[in-house]
């Protein structure tokens, strides 16, 4: 049975800042390319920080992934602290490890300051291992973590359950910083802040090129034109072809999500008590989240920018899987977005040339990440020394073989699903 596509978060967000495309001339100390959650919490600092600001987006701020996520803040990345200093050198990785473990409490506060309507929820996130393997790398990867200061606690047999109201994993990490925010209206909200603080903001306003001339960058829109001291580009996997070698520097997946009809008050005692939120082990991850309304947002990795007859399948099976109780609850309706994923699962910030940055590969982590990166890349602009950044200045270097790679990601989703499957049937926490 067909589902209708349609962005959930569309339906509850707080109102649109009321934009009009660029049209004419602008300009400004910084330029930021795209109103994405990078975009937007960027235009923040940077206002806040005595600069003049233009931002512009190709649709609309919150069109991207920022408007499409799941909402989940899940305050860590993939990798140990010590895999961070062997990535990154000691100091730099001492720093972002740092920043890592504040990011969610940040992202909270930073909701509470600007006064963001987007029903904030920090009641935790159970990160739930899918076979014995995952049990043991996630195992190593929350002690880890928990030696440097994250409140981390293991879940072992029928605790999971009791956390989760899954029966379908017998290990987990919880992490209680972990939460979930409406995204379309963090996204909003963070533009109507840096709009009230003096940005100025465009909607259907594609860059198409960006020239140096004069000492100043100059970019070029199908209607207008914007001169800037600096340019800030937070377009992540739905960059174009307007920095060369940008977008062949991670691959674009694909996350499809679904949203149930509101559960009764019986499946609520049942799933995801207390509202936490959940996310798993598997390559094509199912993660689960309730909205304010207290429906199911459910999600995994799929093929296309539109939820396909098999991404749809897979959906059902992931929530079947995760929470059977439910099995039979009606899809009100499904969307999907654009992930841009790194080899490292790492995010990047860049600085091609002099007046340039751009923050992006967000590899799934975005919504407590792209807070951090976006006051990273303010402080840059704004002077702050590399050194005092939370991430490693790095040059735009092109993944090899990425135009190879990139026609093979219709393929990604399900064989990362059918090796899941093989791994659960193996071995089963
Ligand atoms: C379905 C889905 C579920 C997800 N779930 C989670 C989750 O639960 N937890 C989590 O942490 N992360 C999640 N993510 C990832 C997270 O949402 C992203 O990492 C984050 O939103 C990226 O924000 P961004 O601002 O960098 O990019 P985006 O929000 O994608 O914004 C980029 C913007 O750039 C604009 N643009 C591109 N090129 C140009 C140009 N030339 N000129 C002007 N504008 C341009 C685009 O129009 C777009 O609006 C999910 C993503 C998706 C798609």
């Amino acid at each position: 049975m067909s589902v209708r596509q349609e962005i959930h978060w569309a339906r509850t967000a707080i109102d649109a800042p009321d934009l009009s495309p660029l049209d004419g001339a602008q300009q400004v100390d910084v330029l930021v390319v795209g109103g994405g959650l990078t975009g937007c919490r960027t235009a923040l600092g940077l206002v806040e920080g005595g600069a003049s600001v233009a931002l512009v987006d190709s649709k609309d701020v919150g069109w991207g992934a920022s408007g499409r996520s799941g909402g989940q803040c899940n305050p860590i990345w993939r990798q140990t602290p010590d895999a961070l200093k062997a990535m990154m050198g000691e100091r730099q990785a001492e720093t972002l490890i740092r920043t890592t473990l504040g990011s969610a409490d940040a992202l909270f506060s930073d909701i509470r300051r600007y006064g963001v309507a987007c029903d904030p929820v920090q009641a935790g996130w159970i990160q739930a291992a899918h076979t014995r393997k995952a049990r043991d790398r996630m195992q190593r990867l929350g002690a880890a973590w928990a030696a440097v200061g994250a409140d981390i606690t293991e879940l072992d047999g029928d605790a999971v359950q009791r956390a989760s109201g899954s029966p379908a994993y017998r290990w987990a990490l919880r992490h209680s910083a972990g939460g979930h925010v409406h995204p379309l209206s963090l996204t909003r909200g963070y533009a109507q802040a840096a709009i009230a603080r003096g940005a100025r903001m465009f909607r259907d306003t594609p860059v198409t090129a960006l020239e140096r001339r004069d000492g100043a960058w100059h970019a070029t829109t199908p209607r207008g034109t914007v001169r800037a001291e600096q340019v800030v580009l937070a377009t992540n996997g739905y960059s174009t072809d307007l920095w060369p070698g940008l977008r062949q520097t991670f691959h674009p997946l694909v996350s499809v999500s679904l949203v149930t009809e509101p559960l009764s008050d019986a499946q609520q005692a049942t799933v995801l008590p207390g509202s936490v939120t959940i996310s798993d082990s598997r390559l094509a991850i199912f993660y689960a989240r309730y909205d304010r309304d207290k429906r199911l947002v459910f999600g995994c990795i799929g093929s296309t920018d539109h939820v396909d007859r098999v991404s749809l399948a897979r959906l059902r099976h992931g929530l079947r899987t995760v929470f059977p109780q439910i099995a039979d609850i009606s899809v009100a309706r499904t969307w999907a977005g654009r992930i841009a994923v790194t080899p490292q699962m790492m995010p990047h910030l860049h600085a091609p040339a002099p007046g340039v940055v751009a923050g992006l590969g967000f590899s799934g982590r975005g919504i407590a990440m792209t807070s951090v990166m976006g006051r990273a890349l303010a402080a840059k602009v704004l002077g702050a020394p590399d050194d005092a950044l939370p991430f490693p200045v790095t040059p735009v270097v092109p993944l090899p073989l990425h135009g190879v790679t990139r026609r093979l990601i219709p393929l990604a989703a399900p064989a990362m699903s059918l090796k899941d499957r093989l791994d659960t049937a193996i071995t089963r926490t």
